[in-house]
Protein backbone atom coordinates (compact mmCIF):
# COMPACT_ATOMS: atom_id res chain seq x y z
CA UNK A 1 0.00 0.00 0.00
CA UNK A 2 1.11 3.44 -0.77
CA UNK A 3 0.53 4.91 2.59
CA UNK A 4 1.18 9.05 0.82
CA UNK A 5 -1.37 7.96 -2.02
CA UNK A 6 -3.55 6.52 0.44
CA UNK A 7 -3.52 9.44 2.46
CA UNK A 8 -4.03 11.89 -0.28
CA UNK A 9 -7.06 10.50 -0.84
CA UNK A 10 -8.76 12.14 2.10
CA UNK A 11 -10.62 15.24 0.96
CA UNK A 12 -9.02 18.92 2.12
CA UNK A 13 -12.61 20.39 2.82
CA UNK A 14 -12.81 16.93 5.17
CA UNK A 15 -9.51 17.42 6.59
CA UNK A 16 -10.29 21.37 7.63
CA UNK A 17 -13.91 20.35 8.71
CA UNK A 18 -12.52 17.84 11.09
CA UNK A 19 -9.74 20.42 12.73
CA UNK A 20 -12.22 22.74 12.81
CA UNK A 21 -14.87 20.79 14.57
CA UNK A 22 -12.55 19.11 17.07
CA UNK A 23 -11.50 22.06 18.20
CA UNK A 24 -14.67 23.62 18.63
CA UNK A 25 -15.26 20.99 20.71
CA UNK A 26 -11.98 21.27 22.28
CA UNK A 27 -12.96 24.95 23.86
CA UNK A 28 -16.34 23.25 24.95
CA UNK A 29 -15.46 20.48 26.50
CA UNK A 30 -11.52 19.59 26.76
CA UNK A 31 -9.81 19.65 30.39
CA UNK A 32 -6.89 21.53 30.39
CA UNK A 33 -3.95 20.24 31.49
CA UNK A 34 -1.26 21.12 33.32
CA UNK A 35 1.89 20.91 30.89
CA UNK A 36 0.18 21.55 27.96
CA UNK A 37 0.77 25.13 27.84
CA UNK A 38 4.20 26.17 29.42
CA UNK A 39 6.81 24.42 27.41
CA UNK A 40 8.16 22.48 30.49
CA UNK A 41 10.14 19.14 29.17
CA UNK A 42 10.35 18.47 32.70
CA UNK A 43 6.50 18.31 33.10
CA UNK A 44 6.05 17.07 29.80
CA UNK A 45 8.46 13.86 30.74
CA UNK A 46 6.23 12.83 33.44
CA UNK A 47 2.75 13.27 31.91
CA UNK A 48 4.64 10.91 29.12
CA UNK A 49 5.55 8.77 31.52
CA UNK A 50 2.27 9.36 33.90
CA UNK A 51 0.11 8.37 30.44
CA UNK A 52 1.60 4.99 29.48
CA UNK A 53 -1.13 2.42 30.19
CA UNK A 54 -2.87 4.59 31.92
CA UNK A 55 -6.67 6.14 32.04
CA UNK A 56 -6.76 10.05 31.62
CA UNK A 57 -8.71 10.01 34.64
CA UNK A 58 -5.41 8.65 36.84
CA UNK A 59 -2.85 10.98 34.72
CA UNK A 60 -3.18 13.83 36.59
CA UNK A 61 -3.48 12.66 39.91
CA UNK A 62 -0.16 10.72 39.63
CA UNK A 63 1.32 13.74 37.67
CA UNK A 64 0.54 16.17 40.33
CA UNK A 65 1.83 14.08 43.27
CA UNK A 66 5.18 13.45 41.47
CA UNK A 67 5.46 17.24 40.63
CA UNK A 68 4.79 18.33 43.97
CA UNK A 69 7.28 16.00 45.85
CA UNK A 70 9.79 16.57 43.16
CA UNK A 71 9.34 20.27 42.02
CA UNK A 72 12.64 20.22 39.52
CA UNK A 73 14.51 17.81 37.78
CA UNK A 74 17.42 17.92 40.91
CA UNK A 75 14.61 17.25 43.40
CA UNK A 76 14.06 13.76 41.68
CA UNK A 77 17.29 12.62 40.37
CA UNK A 78 18.56 13.31 44.61
CA UNK A 79 15.28 11.40 45.53
CA UNK A 80 16.41 7.88 46.88
CA UNK A 81 14.26 5.18 44.70
CA UNK A 82 11.97 4.33 47.70
CA UNK A 83 11.10 7.75 47.84
CA UNK A 84 10.50 7.86 44.26
CA UNK A 85 8.06 4.59 44.94
CA UNK A 86 6.45 5.78 47.66
CA UNK A 87 5.34 8.66 45.77
CA UNK A 88 4.38 6.82 42.76
CA UNK A 89 2.47 4.85 44.89
CA UNK A 90 -0.23 2.72 44.09
CA UNK A 91 -0.47 4.12 40.54
CA UNK A 92 0.06 0.59 38.68
CA UNK A 93 3.39 -0.50 36.48
CA UNK A 94 6.04 1.36 38.98
CA UNK A 95 8.47 -0.37 36.70
CA UNK A 96 7.53 3.70 35.04
CA UNK A 97 8.97 5.20 38.42
CA UNK A 98 12.21 3.35 38.58
CA UNK A 99 12.87 4.09 34.00
CA UNK A 100 11.65 7.90 35.21
CA UNK A 101 14.12 8.02 37.87
CA UNK A 102 17.00 6.77 36.21
CA UNK A 103 15.93 8.92 33.00
CA UNK A 104 16.00 12.15 35.15
CA UNK A 105 19.39 11.17 36.48
CA UNK A 106 20.46 10.47 32.88
CA UNK A 107 19.50 14.28 32.04
CA UNK A 108 21.56 15.33 35.04
CA UNK A 109 24.98 13.67 34.50
CA UNK A 110 24.66 13.41 30.10
CA UNK A 111 23.11 16.25 29.46
CA UNK A 112 23.50 18.93 31.83
CA UNK A 113 20.47 18.94 33.47
CA UNK A 114 17.91 19.43 30.94
CA UNK A 115 15.20 16.55 29.01
CA UNK A 116 16.94 16.17 25.86
CA UNK A 117 14.64 17.35 22.81
CA UNK A 118 16.37 15.27 20.16
CA UNK A 119 14.39 11.96 18.59
CA UNK A 120 17.71 10.45 19.15
CA UNK A 121 18.69 10.76 22.45
CA UNK A 122 15.53 11.07 23.80
CA UNK A 123 14.43 7.41 22.45
CA UNK A 124 17.63 5.76 24.33
CA UNK A 125 16.35 6.95 27.93
CA UNK A 126 14.83 4.24 30.12
CA UNK A 127 11.11 3.93 29.52
CA UNK A 128 10.70 6.21 26.94
CA UNK A 129 9.68 5.36 23.47
CA UNK A 130 7.98 6.59 20.84
CA UNK A 131 4.79 7.83 22.51
CA UNK A 132 6.52 9.87 25.05
CA UNK A 133 9.27 11.29 22.76
CA UNK A 134 6.20 12.73 21.49
CA UNK A 135 5.12 14.11 24.41
CA UNK A 136 8.14 15.33 25.29
CA UNK A 137 8.90 17.37 21.76
CA UNK A 138 4.74 18.58 21.42
CA UNK A 139 4.41 19.74 25.03
CA UNK A 140 8.02 20.32 26.35
CA UNK A 141 9.61 22.12 23.26
CA UNK A 142 6.21 23.21 21.09
CA UNK A 143 6.76 21.11 18.02
CA UNK A 144 4.38 19.93 15.24
CA UNK A 145 3.81 16.12 16.52
CA UNK A 146 0.81 13.38 17.05
CA UNK A 147 1.56 11.20 19.97
CA UNK A 148 0.12 8.28 18.81
CA UNK A 149 -1.85 6.53 21.68
CA UNK A 150 -4.74 3.81 21.37
CA UNK A 151 -7.59 6.92 21.29
CA UNK A 152 -6.17 8.31 18.05
CA UNK A 153 -5.53 5.08 16.46
CA UNK A 154 -9.60 4.36 17.33
CA UNK A 155 -10.59 7.85 16.12
CA UNK A 156 -8.51 7.99 12.62
CA UNK A 157 -9.05 4.14 12.13
CA UNK A 158 -12.52 4.68 12.08
CA UNK A 159 -12.68 7.65 10.66
CA UNK A 160 -10.65 7.38 7.71
CA UNK A 161 -10.43 3.23 7.02
CA UNK A 162 -13.59 2.34 8.13
CA UNK A 163 -12.60 0.01 10.72
CA UNK A 164 -14.71 -0.89 14.03
CA UNK A 165 -11.69 -1.92 15.85
CA UNK A 166 -8.74 0.04 14.49
CA UNK A 167 -6.54 -1.03 17.41
CA UNK A 168 -6.47 -4.67 15.94
CA UNK A 169 -7.55 -4.00 12.09
CA UNK A 170 -5.31 -0.43 11.15
CA UNK A 171 -2.06 -0.42 9.56
CA UNK A 172 -0.42 1.84 11.78
CA UNK A 173 2.08 3.21 9.43
CA UNK A 174 -1.27 4.33 8.07
CA UNK A 175 -2.45 5.44 11.02
CA UNK A 176 0.58 7.71 11.34
CA UNK A 177 0.43 8.82 8.03
CA UNK A 178 -2.77 10.13 8.41
CA UNK A 179 -1.95 12.05 12.01
CA UNK A 180 0.75 13.91 10.17
CA UNK A 181 -1.59 15.25 8.02
CA UNK A 182 -4.53 16.24 9.98
CA UNK A 183 -2.23 17.94 12.38
CA UNK A 184 -3.04 21.63 12.49
CA UNK A 185 0.26 23.93 12.10
CA UNK A 186 1.19 24.99 15.37
CA UNK A 187 -1.56 23.50 17.03
CA UNK A 188 -0.18 20.11 18.34
CA UNK A 189 -0.05 21.04 22.32
CA UNK A 190 -4.14 21.81 21.78
CA UNK A 191 -4.83 18.84 19.10
CA UNK A 192 -2.79 16.18 20.87
CA UNK A 193 -4.99 16.70 23.78
CA UNK A 194 -8.25 17.07 21.94
CA UNK A 195 -7.81 14.12 20.14
CA UNK A 196 -7.00 12.11 23.39
CA UNK A 197 -10.10 13.41 25.00
CA UNK A 198 -12.14 12.55 22.21
CA UNK A 199 -11.34 9.00 21.84
CA UNK A 200 -11.37 8.38 25.84
CA UNK A 201 -15.24 10.05 25.94
CA UNK A 202 -16.72 10.02 22.56
CA UNK A 203 -15.10 7.88 20.27
CA UNK A 204 -15.06 5.11 22.79
CA UNK A 205 -14.14 1.32 22.57
CA UNK A 206 -18.54 1.47 21.81
CA UNK A 207 -18.70 4.47 20.16
CA UNK A 208 -21.08 7.22 21.07
CA UNK A 209 -22.15 7.95 17.39
CA UNK A 210 -24.95 9.40 17.68
CA UNK A 211 -23.58 12.54 20.03
CA UNK A 212 -20.69 12.52 17.74
CA UNK A 213 -19.48 15.69 15.71
CA UNK A 214 -18.10 14.00 12.96
CA UNK A 215 -20.61 11.21 12.30
CA UNK A 216 -21.52 12.68 8.76
CA UNK A 217 -18.23 12.13 7.18
CA UNK A 218 -16.79 8.69 9.26
CA UNK A 219 -16.12 5.79 7.17
CA UNK A 220 -17.18 3.58 10.11
CA UNK A 221 -20.35 4.83 10.70
CA UNK A 222 -22.44 2.87 8.21
CA UNK A 223 -21.07 0.02 9.31
CA UNK A 224 -22.15 0.70 12.95
CA UNK A 225 -25.45 1.55 12.03
CA UNK A 226 -26.04 -1.47 10.40
CA UNK A 227 -25.82 -3.46 13.18
CA UNK A 228 -22.44 -4.35 13.33
CA UNK A 229 -21.74 -5.95 16.43
CA UNK A 230 -18.29 -4.98 17.66
CA UNK A 231 -16.09 -7.71 19.54
CA UNK A 232 -16.15 -7.89 22.67
CA UNK A 233 -13.06 -6.22 24.35
CA UNK A 234 -10.53 -9.14 25.63
CA UNK A 235 -12.40 -9.66 29.38
CA UNK A 236 -9.51 -8.81 31.71
CA UNK A 237 -8.44 -11.43 34.02
CA UNK A 238 -9.52 -11.51 37.07
CA UNK A 239 -7.38 -9.84 39.18
CA UNK A 240 -7.73 -10.90 42.94
CA UNK A 241 -4.67 -13.28 43.13
CA UNK A 242 -3.38 -12.36 40.14
CA UNK A 243 0.67 -11.27 39.71
CA UNK A 244 -0.42 -8.29 39.76
CA UNK A 245 -2.46 -8.33 42.58
CA UNK A 246 0.14 -9.86 44.77
CA UNK A 247 2.87 -7.96 43.45
CA UNK A 248 0.73 -4.43 44.07
CA UNK A 249 0.72 -5.91 47.69
CA UNK A 250 3.86 -6.51 48.57
CA UNK A 251 5.15 -3.01 47.50
CA UNK A 252 2.25 -1.59 49.56
CA UNK A 253 3.18 -2.86 52.53
CA UNK A 254 7.15 -2.04 51.87
CA UNK A 255 5.93 1.70 50.88
CA UNK A 256 3.97 1.75 53.99
CA UNK A 257 7.09 0.54 56.53
CA UNK A 258 9.77 2.20 54.43
CA UNK A 259 11.13 4.97 56.14
CA UNK A 260 14.54 5.20 54.30
CA UNK A 261 16.50 2.56 56.14
CA UNK A 262 13.36 0.45 58.07
CA UNK A 263 13.52 -2.71 56.04
CA UNK A 264 11.29 -6.38 56.51
CA UNK A 265 11.94 -9.45 57.61
CA UNK A 266 11.42 -11.83 53.95
CA UNK A 267 9.83 -14.57 55.43
CA UNK A 268 7.77 -12.65 58.03
CA UNK A 269 6.20 -10.67 54.68
CA UNK A 270 5.68 -13.38 53.16
CA UNK A 271 3.46 -15.24 56.28
CA UNK A 272 1.50 -12.14 56.98
CA UNK A 273 0.35 -11.85 53.59
CA UNK A 274 -0.91 -15.59 53.06
CA UNK A 275 -0.72 -18.93 54.93
CA UNK A 276 -1.21 -20.92 51.85
CA UNK A 277 1.84 -22.73 50.94
CA UNK A 278 1.51 -22.68 47.48
CA UNK A 279 0.60 -18.93 47.42
CA UNK A 280 4.00 -18.13 49.60
CA UNK A 281 6.01 -20.10 47.10
CA UNK A 282 4.46 -17.99 44.63
CA UNK A 283 4.82 -14.90 46.35
CA UNK A 284 8.57 -15.61 46.98
CA UNK A 285 9.14 -16.12 42.96
CA UNK A 286 7.25 -12.82 42.78
CA UNK A 287 9.99 -11.16 45.41
CA UNK A 288 12.41 -12.56 43.37
CA UNK A 289 11.04 -10.68 40.28
CA UNK A 290 10.39 -7.16 41.86
CA UNK A 291 14.17 -7.30 42.99
CA UNK A 292 15.22 -8.31 39.18
CA UNK A 293 13.42 -4.97 38.24
CA UNK A 294 15.18 -2.55 41.05
CA UNK A 295 12.01 -2.49 42.96
CA UNK A 296 12.55 -3.82 45.95
CA UNK A 297 16.17 -5.02 47.52
CA UNK A 298 16.98 -7.70 49.01
CA UNK A 299 19.85 -8.37 51.90
CA UNK A 300 20.44 -11.80 53.77
CA UNK A 301 17.12 -12.31 54.41
CA UNK A 302 15.85 -8.79 54.67
CA UNK A 303 13.49 -6.69 52.33
CA UNK A 304 13.22 -3.21 51.33
CA UNK A 305 12.00 -0.88 49.22
CA UNK A 306 13.94 0.49 46.34
CA UNK A 307 17.47 0.69 46.32
CA UNK A 308 19.00 -0.55 49.64
CA UNK A 309 20.13 2.56 51.79
CA UNK A 310 23.86 1.11 52.26
CA UNK A 311 24.61 -2.53 51.79
CA UNK A 312 23.47 -2.13 47.84
CA UNK A 313 26.00 -0.28 46.46
CA UNK A 314 25.02 -1.05 42.84
CA UNK A 315 22.98 2.29 43.01
CA UNK A 316 25.11 3.90 45.24
CA UNK A 317 25.63 7.44 43.18
CA UNK A 318 21.37 7.68 44.35
CA UNK A 319 22.50 7.86 47.84
CA UNK A 320 26.04 9.73 47.83
CA UNK A 321 25.56 12.04 44.92
CA UNK A 322 23.72 15.13 44.72
CA UNK A 323 22.61 16.84 41.68
CA UNK A 324 21.78 20.01 41.52
CA UNK A 325 19.43 21.95 39.05
CA UNK A 326 20.74 23.55 35.96
S1 LIG B 1 -19.18 8.51 14.20
FE1 LIG B 1 -18.83 7.01 15.78
S2 LIG B 1 -17.12 5.77 15.05
FE2 LIG B 1 -17.14 7.64 13.83
S3 LIG B 1 -15.73 9.04 14.87
FE3 LIG B 1 -17.79 9.44 15.67
S4 LIG B 1 -17.97 8.17 17.50
FE4 LIG B 1 -16.22 7.41 16.32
Amino acid sequence: MNLQSEVEKIPKKNIRLIQKLLMEWAQEYQTPFPWQDNLNPYYALVAGVCAQQTQMSRILEIFDRWIVAFPTIAKAANASRAEVLTVWGNAGYPRRAVNLHKTLQICINDHAGIIPCDEESLIQLPGVGPFTTAIIQIFGYGMDKTAIDTNITRIYGRLFCGDLQPINESDPKLIQAIATQLLPTKKAHIWNPTLMDFGATICTAKPKCNICILKKICLARPKLDSGVTLLPTKKSKTFKNSNRYWRGKILKILREKNSGFENFNRENLIESLSKDLDTQVKLNKLIDDLAKEELIWLYKNYIGLGDHPISNNKHSNISHNKYVDS
